[in-house]
Protein backbone atom coordinates (compact mmCIF):
# COMPACT_ATOMS: atom_id res chain seq x y z
CA UNK A 1 0.00 0.00 0.00
CA UNK A 2 3.03 2.35 0.80
CA UNK A 3 4.74 1.53 -2.42
CA UNK A 4 1.74 1.90 -4.29
CA UNK A 5 0.85 5.60 -2.79
CA UNK A 6 4.69 6.22 -3.41
CA UNK A 7 3.95 5.53 -6.67
CA UNK A 8 1.32 7.65 -7.21
CA UNK A 9 2.70 10.12 -5.37
CA UNK A 10 6.03 9.95 -7.94
CA UNK A 11 3.64 9.79 -11.29
CA UNK A 12 1.83 13.06 -10.13
CA UNK A 13 5.09 14.87 -8.96
CA UNK A 14 6.96 14.16 -12.06
CA UNK A 15 3.71 14.58 -14.10
CA UNK A 16 3.51 18.33 -12.74
CA UNK A 17 7.31 18.71 -12.70
CA UNK A 18 6.90 18.31 -16.81
CA UNK A 19 3.82 20.49 -17.14
CA UNK A 20 4.42 23.27 -15.12
CA UNK A 21 8.20 23.30 -16.95
CA UNK A 22 6.58 23.72 -20.35
CA UNK A 23 4.31 26.13 -19.21
CA UNK A 24 7.20 27.68 -17.68
CA UNK A 25 9.03 28.82 -20.84
CA UNK A 26 8.18 32.36 -21.24
CA UNK A 27 8.41 33.94 -24.27
CA UNK A 28 10.67 36.38 -25.31
CA UNK A 29 10.10 39.70 -27.75
CA UNK A 30 12.97 41.99 -28.49
CA UNK A 31 12.13 45.47 -29.80
CA UNK A 32 14.79 46.89 -30.92
CA UNK A 33 15.03 50.35 -33.04
CA UNK A 34 17.59 51.46 -34.98
CA UNK A 35 19.06 55.37 -33.45
CA UNK A 36 16.13 55.86 -31.48
CA UNK A 37 17.57 58.55 -28.74
CA UNK A 38 17.36 58.36 -25.11
CA UNK A 39 14.62 60.80 -24.98
CA UNK A 40 12.45 60.16 -28.43
CA UNK A 41 9.60 58.22 -26.08
CA UNK A 42 7.33 59.51 -23.43
CA UNK A 43 8.38 56.93 -20.52
CA UNK A 44 12.14 58.88 -21.35
CA UNK A 45 10.68 62.15 -20.79
CA UNK A 46 9.91 63.36 -24.73
CA UNK A 47 7.19 66.01 -25.08
CA UNK A 48 7.42 66.19 -28.74
CA UNK A 49 6.87 62.56 -29.84
CA UNK A 50 2.81 60.85 -28.85
CA UNK A 51 3.87 57.54 -27.59
CA UNK A 52 0.85 56.65 -25.82
CA UNK A 53 1.75 52.38 -26.06
CA UNK A 54 4.91 52.49 -25.23
CA UNK A 55 3.77 55.07 -22.07
CA UNK A 56 1.62 51.75 -21.28
CA UNK A 57 4.24 49.55 -21.31
CA UNK A 58 6.34 51.34 -19.29
CA UNK A 59 2.91 51.66 -16.80
CA UNK A 60 2.90 48.23 -17.23
CA UNK A 61 6.29 47.26 -16.74
CA UNK A 62 9.86 48.48 -15.73
CA UNK A 63 12.11 51.22 -17.04
CA UNK A 64 16.30 51.18 -16.95
CA UNK A 65 17.45 54.54 -16.88
CA UNK A 66 21.17 53.40 -17.44
CA UNK A 67 21.37 50.51 -20.12
CA UNK A 68 23.56 50.77 -22.51
CA UNK A 69 24.68 49.48 -26.24
CA UNK A 70 27.75 48.74 -26.40
CA UNK A 71 28.97 50.77 -29.37
CA UNK A 72 27.40 53.88 -30.82
CA UNK A 73 26.71 52.62 -34.44
CA UNK A 74 24.91 49.38 -36.07
CA UNK A 75 26.60 46.03 -36.36
CA UNK A 76 28.84 46.10 -33.23
CA UNK A 77 25.54 46.99 -30.84
CA UNK A 78 23.54 44.09 -32.82
CA UNK A 79 26.91 41.65 -32.47
CA UNK A 80 26.49 42.05 -28.71
CA UNK A 81 22.72 41.88 -28.24
CA UNK A 82 23.03 38.52 -29.82
CA UNK A 83 26.05 36.84 -28.36
CA UNK A 84 26.76 38.43 -25.01
CA UNK A 85 30.06 39.94 -25.96
CA UNK A 86 31.98 43.04 -26.73
CA UNK A 87 31.85 43.64 -30.44
CA UNK A 88 35.92 43.83 -29.71
CA UNK A 89 35.55 40.00 -28.52
CA UNK A 90 34.23 39.06 -31.29
CA UNK A 91 35.83 40.78 -34.41
CA UNK A 92 32.36 42.62 -35.09
CA UNK A 93 33.95 46.09 -33.67
CA UNK A 94 35.03 47.15 -37.25
CA UNK A 95 34.60 45.11 -40.79
CA UNK A 96 37.52 44.07 -42.74
CA UNK A 97 38.53 47.27 -44.00
CA UNK A 98 38.69 48.81 -40.30
CA UNK A 99 35.04 50.66 -41.47
CA UNK A 100 32.71 51.01 -38.46
CA UNK A 101 30.08 48.88 -39.84
CA UNK A 102 29.45 46.35 -42.48
CA UNK A 103 28.19 46.79 -46.07
CA UNK A 104 26.44 45.35 -48.87
CA UNK A 105 28.51 42.80 -50.13
CA UNK A 106 31.14 42.41 -47.49
CA UNK A 107 33.59 39.47 -46.90
CA UNK A 108 32.89 39.65 -42.99
CA UNK A 109 29.79 38.96 -40.48
CA UNK A 110 29.08 37.42 -37.41
CA UNK A 111 31.28 34.35 -36.95
CA UNK A 112 28.85 31.01 -37.23
CA UNK A 113 30.36 29.29 -34.56
CA UNK A 114 29.50 32.18 -32.09
CA UNK A 115 26.24 30.73 -30.37
CA UNK A 116 23.71 33.69 -30.44
CA UNK A 117 20.54 34.02 -27.99
CA UNK A 118 18.50 32.33 -30.61
CA UNK A 119 20.49 28.80 -30.63
CA UNK A 120 20.03 28.89 -27.40
CA UNK A 121 16.43 28.95 -27.16
CA UNK A 122 16.37 26.93 -30.61
CA UNK A 123 17.64 24.07 -28.51
CA UNK A 124 15.21 24.12 -25.64
CA UNK A 125 12.30 23.87 -28.42
CA UNK A 126 11.75 27.73 -28.96
CA UNK A 127 10.52 28.80 -32.59
CA UNK A 128 12.35 31.50 -33.29
CA UNK A 129 12.13 34.69 -36.03
CA UNK A 130 13.81 37.39 -36.95
CA UNK A 131 11.90 40.30 -38.63
CA UNK A 132 14.09 43.70 -39.83
CA UNK A 133 17.36 45.17 -39.97
CA UNK A 134 19.69 42.09 -39.72
CA UNK A 135 23.20 44.03 -40.18
CA UNK A 136 25.60 41.27 -38.90
CA UNK A 137 26.48 39.92 -42.64
CA UNK A 138 25.15 39.49 -45.95
CA UNK A 139 26.72 36.72 -47.15
CA UNK A 140 24.79 33.54 -47.08
CA UNK A 141 26.58 31.97 -44.21
CA UNK A 142 26.18 35.10 -41.93
CA UNK A 143 22.41 35.41 -42.44
CA UNK A 144 19.60 34.92 -39.68
CA UNK A 145 18.66 31.55 -40.89
CA UNK A 146 22.26 30.35 -40.25
CA UNK A 147 22.09 31.94 -36.97
CA UNK A 148 19.21 30.34 -35.02
CA UNK A 149 16.74 32.25 -36.63
CA UNK A 150 13.87 29.58 -38.24
CA UNK A 151 12.92 32.64 -40.43
CA UNK A 152 14.16 36.28 -41.33
CA UNK A 153 12.28 38.71 -43.00
CA UNK A 154 13.37 42.28 -43.39
CA UNK A 155 16.09 44.54 -45.00
CA UNK A 156 19.54 42.95 -44.10
CA UNK A 157 21.51 45.81 -43.73
CA UNK A 158 20.97 49.68 -43.46
CA UNK A 159 17.95 51.34 -45.04
CA UNK A 160 20.59 54.03 -46.64
CA UNK A 161 22.24 51.38 -48.61
CA UNK A 162 20.71 50.97 -51.65
CA UNK A 163 20.41 52.95 -54.61
CA UNK A 164 17.05 55.52 -53.84
CA UNK A 165 18.57 57.59 -50.91
CA UNK A 166 22.21 57.34 -52.25
CA UNK A 167 24.19 58.48 -55.74
CA UNK A 168 24.12 56.68 -58.70
CA UNK A 169 26.82 53.47 -58.22
CA UNK A 170 27.18 54.18 -54.59
CA UNK A 171 25.46 50.80 -53.93
CA UNK A 172 23.48 47.88 -55.65
CA UNK A 173 19.60 48.27 -54.95
CA UNK A 174 18.61 47.49 -51.68
CA UNK A 175 17.43 44.04 -50.79
CA UNK A 176 14.51 42.70 -48.70
CA UNK A 177 14.42 39.22 -48.16
CA UNK A 178 12.16 36.32 -47.03
CA UNK A 179 14.86 33.39 -45.10
CA UNK A 180 17.74 33.72 -47.80
CA UNK A 181 16.28 34.95 -50.29
CA UNK A 182 15.81 38.12 -52.32
CA UNK A 183 11.92 38.98 -52.72
CA UNK A 184 12.39 42.40 -53.50
CA UNK A 185 15.09 45.20 -54.57
CA UNK A 186 14.05 48.47 -53.32
CA UNK A 187 10.80 48.01 -51.52
CA UNK A 188 8.68 51.08 -50.81
CA UNK A 189 9.97 51.84 -47.58
CA UNK A 190 6.83 53.81 -46.55
CA UNK A 191 5.52 50.52 -45.35
CA UNK A 192 8.62 48.75 -44.11
CA UNK A 193 7.39 49.11 -40.20
CA UNK A 194 3.90 48.22 -41.02
CA UNK A 195 5.27 45.03 -43.12
CA UNK A 196 7.40 44.14 -40.13
CA UNK A 197 4.52 44.53 -37.82
CA UNK A 198 2.86 42.15 -39.91
CA UNK A 199 4.67 39.87 -40.18
CA UNK A 200 5.66 39.78 -36.44
CA UNK A 201 2.18 39.40 -35.39
CA UNK A 202 2.04 36.46 -38.06
CA UNK A 203 4.51 34.58 -35.88
CA UNK A 204 2.80 34.88 -32.75
CA UNK A 205 -0.24 33.62 -33.75
CA UNK A 206 1.68 31.17 -35.30
CA UNK A 207 3.01 30.14 -32.36
CA UNK A 208 1.04 30.72 -29.91
CA UNK A 209 0.97 27.38 -28.36
CA UNK A 210 5.06 26.86 -28.01
CA UNK A 211 7.62 29.14 -26.78
CA UNK A 212 8.58 31.54 -28.92
CA UNK A 213 11.42 34.17 -29.38
CA UNK A 214 10.83 37.61 -32.07
CA UNK A 215 13.81 40.06 -32.59
CA UNK A 216 11.91 42.89 -34.10
CA UNK A 217 15.02 45.17 -35.23
CA UNK A 218 13.30 47.64 -36.53
CA UNK A 219 14.34 49.78 -39.89
CA UNK A 220 13.41 53.01 -38.32
CA UNK A 221 14.27 55.85 -37.51
CA UNK A 222 17.40 55.54 -39.18
CA UNK A 223 18.03 57.85 -42.16
CA UNK A 224 16.25 57.97 -44.34
CA UNK A 225 13.34 58.44 -42.81
CA UNK A 226 9.74 56.56 -44.07
CA UNK A 227 6.46 56.32 -42.50
CA UNK A 228 2.87 55.04 -43.95
CA UNK A 229 0.45 57.46 -44.70
CA UNK A 230 -1.31 57.16 -41.72
CA UNK A 231 1.81 58.79 -39.90
CA UNK A 232 3.22 60.73 -42.63
CA UNK A 233 3.49 64.34 -41.93
CA UNK A 234 1.77 64.40 -39.01
CA UNK A 235 3.92 64.46 -35.92
CA UNK A 236 5.58 67.44 -34.34
CA UNK A 237 8.89 66.62 -35.12
CA UNK A 238 9.13 65.61 -38.45
CA UNK A 239 9.84 62.77 -40.60
CA UNK A 240 12.04 61.54 -37.39
CA UNK A 241 8.95 61.89 -35.02
CA UNK A 242 6.79 60.30 -37.79
CA UNK A 243 9.03 57.38 -37.42
CA UNK A 244 8.87 57.09 -33.85
CA UNK A 245 4.87 57.07 -33.74
CA UNK A 246 4.64 54.34 -35.97
CA UNK A 247 6.94 52.30 -34.00
CA UNK A 248 4.76 52.92 -31.00
CA UNK A 249 1.69 52.51 -32.61
CA UNK A 250 3.39 48.85 -33.60
CA UNK A 251 4.50 47.82 -30.52
CA UNK A 252 0.66 48.61 -29.57
CA UNK A 253 -0.08 46.34 -32.23
CA UNK A 254 1.98 43.37 -31.08
CA UNK A 255 1.09 44.19 -27.12
CA UNK A 256 -3.16 44.01 -28.50
CA UNK A 257 -2.08 40.79 -30.21
CA UNK A 258 -0.40 39.05 -26.95
CA UNK A 259 -3.85 40.39 -24.70
CA UNK A 260 -6.25 38.66 -26.94
CA UNK A 261 -4.36 35.33 -27.56
CA UNK A 262 -3.82 35.36 -23.61
CA UNK A 263 -0.11 35.69 -23.82
CA UNK A 264 1.21 38.84 -22.09
CA UNK A 265 1.08 37.45 -18.91
CA UNK A 266 3.58 34.77 -20.48
CA UNK A 267 5.58 36.87 -22.34
CA UNK A 268 9.15 39.15 -21.60
CA UNK A 269 9.03 42.25 -23.78
CA UNK A 270 12.13 44.71 -23.87
CA UNK A 271 11.90 47.54 -25.63
CA UNK A 272 15.04 49.39 -27.18
CA UNK A 273 17.46 50.74 -29.35
CA UNK A 274 20.94 49.65 -30.53
CA UNK A 275 22.74 53.02 -30.17
CA UNK A 276 22.16 56.81 -28.90
CA UNK A 277 20.10 58.79 -31.24
CA UNK A 278 20.80 60.61 -34.48
CA UNK A 279 20.35 64.05 -33.13
CA UNK A 280 21.49 65.67 -36.71
CA UNK A 281 18.55 63.38 -37.86
CA UNK A 282 15.74 64.61 -35.31
CA UNK A 283 15.87 62.73 -32.48
CA UNK A 284 16.87 63.58 -28.63
CA UNK A 285 19.32 61.87 -26.46
CA UNK A 286 18.73 64.93 -23.35
CA UNK A 287 19.73 65.47 -20.84
CA UNK A 288 23.14 63.50 -22.02
CA UNK A 289 25.58 64.78 -24.63
CA UNK A 290 26.56 63.15 -27.74
CA UNK A 291 25.10 61.07 -30.16
CA UNK A 292 24.96 57.72 -32.17
CA UNK A 293 29.00 57.14 -33.18
CA UNK A 294 30.08 58.32 -30.14
CA UNK A 295 31.27 57.07 -26.55
CA UNK A 296 29.46 59.93 -24.70
CA UNK A 297 26.72 58.96 -22.80
CA UNK A 298 24.38 60.15 -25.71
CA UNK A 299 26.11 57.44 -27.88
CA UNK A 300 25.79 54.53 -26.04
CA UNK A 301 22.67 54.91 -23.18
CA UNK A 302 19.42 53.77 -24.58
CA UNK A 303 16.16 53.67 -23.38
CA UNK A 304 14.97 50.31 -22.16
CA UNK A 305 11.23 49.11 -21.44
CA UNK A 306 10.71 45.95 -20.07
CA UNK A 307 7.31 44.26 -19.51
CA UNK A 308 6.18 41.19 -18.27
CA UNK A 309 2.71 41.67 -16.21
CA UNK A 310 2.55 39.90 -13.23
CA UNK A 311 6.25 38.51 -12.81
CA UNK A 312 8.26 42.21 -13.45
CA UNK A 313 7.20 44.76 -10.83
CA UNK A 314 4.51 47.17 -12.64
CA UNK A 315 5.45 51.06 -13.02
CA UNK A 316 8.61 50.88 -11.57
CA UNK A 317 12.17 51.79 -12.69
CA UNK A 318 16.15 50.55 -12.09
CA UNK A 319 18.88 52.93 -12.17
CA UNK A 320 21.38 50.09 -12.33
CA UNK A 321 24.09 49.66 -14.63
CA UNK A 322 23.03 47.25 -17.19
CA UNK A 323 23.48 46.78 -20.99
CA UNK A 324 22.04 44.60 -23.84
CA UNK A 325 25.43 42.07 -23.26
CA UNK A 326 23.34 40.83 -20.41
CA UNK A 327 19.97 39.35 -22.60
CA UNK A 328 21.51 36.73 -23.88
CA UNK A 329 22.46 35.16 -20.15
CA UNK A 330 19.28 36.57 -18.93
CA UNK A 331 17.00 34.66 -21.57
CA UNK A 332 18.66 31.60 -21.29
CA UNK A 333 18.44 31.38 -17.27
CA UNK A 334 14.71 32.39 -17.74
CA UNK A 335 14.36 29.82 -20.14
CA UNK A 336 16.00 27.15 -18.02
CA UNK A 337 19.05 27.36 -20.55
CA UNK A 338 22.45 27.55 -20.10
CA UNK A 339 24.77 29.78 -21.29
CA UNK A 340 28.03 29.10 -23.47
CA UNK A 341 30.49 27.97 -20.65
CA UNK A 342 33.44 27.20 -23.26
CA UNK A 343 34.13 31.06 -24.04
CA UNK A 344 34.03 34.56 -22.34
CA UNK A 345 31.47 36.34 -22.60
CA UNK A 346 30.88 39.72 -20.93
CA UNK A 347 27.40 40.02 -19.92
CA UNK A 348 25.46 38.94 -16.92
CA UNK A 349 22.01 37.54 -15.64
CA UNK A 350 20.62 39.97 -14.78
CA UNK A 351 16.95 38.39 -13.64
CA UNK A 352 17.34 39.90 -10.31
CA UNK A 353 17.35 43.25 -12.00
CA UNK A 354 14.41 42.82 -14.53
CA UNK A 355 12.42 41.59 -11.90
CA UNK A 356 13.03 43.32 -9.02
CA UNK A 357 13.65 40.82 -6.48
CA UNK A 358 17.23 39.80 -5.00
CA UNK A 359 20.35 42.04 -5.36
CA UNK A 360 19.52 45.61 -7.44
CA UNK A 361 23.05 46.08 -7.39
CA UNK A 362 24.66 46.50 -11.14
CA UNK A 363 26.76 43.33 -11.71
CA UNK A 364 29.20 45.85 -13.36
CA UNK A 365 33.02 46.47 -11.98
CA UNK A 366 33.46 48.64 -15.14
CA UNK A 367 31.80 49.49 -18.39
CA UNK A 368 33.63 49.30 -21.60
CA UNK A 369 33.66 52.34 -24.25
CA UNK A 370 34.95 50.44 -27.57
CA UNK A 371 34.81 52.53 -30.45
CA UNK A 372 36.70 50.64 -33.60
CA UNK A 373 39.36 48.84 -31.98
CA UNK A 374 40.10 51.19 -29.46
CA UNK A 375 39.11 51.72 -25.72
CA UNK A 376 37.74 55.73 -25.63
CA UNK A 377 36.53 55.48 -21.99
CA UNK A 378 35.53 53.00 -19.24
CA UNK A 379 33.49 53.53 -16.53
CA UNK A 380 33.00 52.51 -12.94
CA UNK A 381 29.95 53.36 -10.20
CA UNK A 382 29.21 56.78 -11.09
CA UNK A 383 32.58 57.47 -12.84
CA UNK A 384 33.32 57.71 -16.46
CA UNK A 385 36.91 58.71 -17.78
CA UNK A 386 37.32 59.18 -21.52
CA UNK A 387 41.09 58.63 -22.11
CA UNK A 388 42.93 61.20 -23.95
CA UNK A 389 42.75 61.31 -27.48
CA UNK A 390 42.72 62.57 -31.36
CA UNK A 391 39.39 63.37 -32.44
CA UNK A 392 39.89 64.84 -36.26
CA UNK A 393 42.04 67.88 -35.68
CA UNK A 394 41.11 68.05 -31.94
CA UNK A 395 43.08 67.19 -29.16
CA UNK A 396 40.75 65.60 -26.58
CA UNK A 397 42.29 65.40 -22.59
CA UNK A 398 42.16 62.78 -20.37
CA UNK A 399 38.06 63.71 -18.89
CA UNK A 400 36.36 62.06 -15.95
CA UNK A 401 32.94 63.03 -14.99
CA UNK A 402 30.72 62.06 -11.81
CA UNK A 403 27.62 60.66 -13.52
CA UNK A 404 25.27 60.80 -10.96
CA UNK A 405 26.20 64.39 -10.94
CA UNK A 406 26.47 65.66 -14.29
CA UNK A 407 24.72 63.35 -16.62
CA UNK A 408 25.90 65.78 -19.63
CA UNK A 409 29.55 64.85 -18.98
CA UNK A 410 29.64 68.83 -19.01
CA UNK A 411 32.87 69.43 -16.20
CA UNK A 412 36.11 67.57 -16.19
CA UNK A 413 36.86 66.54 -12.81
CA UNK A 414 40.26 64.69 -13.19
CA UNK A 415 42.48 67.25 -11.86
CA UNK A 416 40.64 66.95 -8.86
CA UNK A 417 40.54 63.00 -7.99
CA UNK A 418 43.67 61.52 -8.98
CA UNK A 419 42.57 58.17 -7.08
CA UNK A 420 39.89 58.21 -9.00
CA UNK A 421 41.73 58.02 -11.96
CA UNK A 422 44.24 55.92 -10.99
CA UNK A 423 41.30 53.29 -10.25
CA UNK A 424 40.17 54.12 -13.81
CA UNK A 425 43.47 53.34 -15.63
CA UNK A 426 44.08 50.15 -13.51
CA UNK A 427 40.75 48.92 -14.66
CA UNK A 428 41.48 49.88 -18.38
CA UNK A 429 44.67 48.22 -18.38
CA UNK A 430 43.00 44.99 -17.29
CA UNK A 431 40.11 45.06 -20.06
CA UNK A 432 43.20 45.95 -22.93
CA UNK A 433 44.94 42.66 -21.87
CA UNK A 434 42.02 41.42 -22.14
CA UNK A 435 40.28 42.93 -24.98
CA UNK A 436 43.22 44.62 -26.67
CA UNK A 437 42.93 48.37 -27.84
CA UNK A 438 44.64 49.66 -31.19
CA UNK A 439 44.94 53.03 -29.71
CA UNK A 440 47.97 51.75 -27.10
CA UNK A 441 49.06 48.70 -29.53
CA UNK A 442 47.75 46.04 -27.28
CA UNK A 443 46.87 42.91 -28.71
CA UNK A 444 44.53 41.24 -26.73
CA UNK A 445 44.49 37.90 -24.84
CA UNK A 446 41.39 36.58 -25.50
CA UNK A 447 39.81 37.23 -28.73
CA UNK A 448 38.17 35.55 -31.36
CA UNK A 449 37.51 35.96 -35.04
CA UNK A 450 34.87 37.24 -36.70
CA UNK A 451 33.43 34.77 -39.70
CA UNK A 452 35.04 35.52 -43.26
CA UNK A 453 33.74 34.28 -46.69
CA UNK A 454 35.94 34.31 -50.15
CA UNK A 455 34.24 35.86 -53.09
CA UNK A 456 31.55 37.71 -51.44
CA UNK A 457 29.38 39.89 -53.26
CA UNK A 458 26.46 41.81 -52.86
CA UNK A 459 23.00 39.88 -53.17
CA UNK A 460 21.75 42.55 -55.74
CA UNK A 461 23.54 44.25 -58.75
CA UNK A 462 22.44 47.26 -60.13
CA UNK A 463 20.65 46.87 -63.73
CA UNK A 464 23.08 49.30 -65.11
MG1 LIG B 1 21.91 52.25 -35.46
Amino acid sequence: MHQFLLGLCLFVLSFAGSFSSAADKPNFIVIFCDDLGYNDIGPFGSKLHRTPNLDRMAEEGRTFTQFYSTCGVCSPSRASLLTGAYPKRIGMHQNQEGRWVLFPGDSQGLNPDEVTIAEILKEEGYATACVGKWHLGDQPSFLPTRQGFDRYYGIPFSNDMGELDRPKGMYPPLPFLRDEEVIEEEPDQHFVTKRYTEEAIRFIRENEDKPFFLYLPHTMPHWPQYSSPQFAGRSANGAWGDTVEEIDWSTGAILDELESLGLRENTLILFTSDNGGATRHGASNFPLSGAKGSTMEGGQRIPMIASWPGTIPEGTTSDALASTLDVLPTFAGLAGAEAPTDRTLDGYDISSLLLGKGDQESPYESFLYYFRGSLQAIRSGPWKMHFARKSGKQQLPLRLFHLEKDVGETTNVAEANPEIVKKLQKLAQAARKDLGDDATNTPGSDLRAPGSVENAKPLTTAKN
